[in-house]
């Protein structure tokens, strides 16, 4: 059954580094790369991580998620 968290969840939103669209974050992703010569969290909705937008300094793997 629904629980309280996954209502909060929904209520959550991110802006996406990549479109700047406001997203839930259940639809975005945190990919890791590399602002100011630091390690920096860029959140994606999960669109643009899919068509291929990356953070600068990105080393990591991302697999596609469902939309
Ligand atoms: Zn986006």
């Amino acid at each position: 059954m629904p629980s309280e968290k996954a209502k909060e969840n929904k209520a959550l939103v991110v802006s996406c580094a990549a479109c700047k669209k406001s997203v839930p974050t259940e639809s975005a992703v945190a990919l890791t790369g590399i602002e100011d010569g630091r390690r920096h969290q860029f959140v994606v909705c999960v669109p643009c991580a899919n068509g291929g937008w990356r953070p600068p300094g990105f080393a990591g793997i991302y697999n596609p998620r469902p939309v």
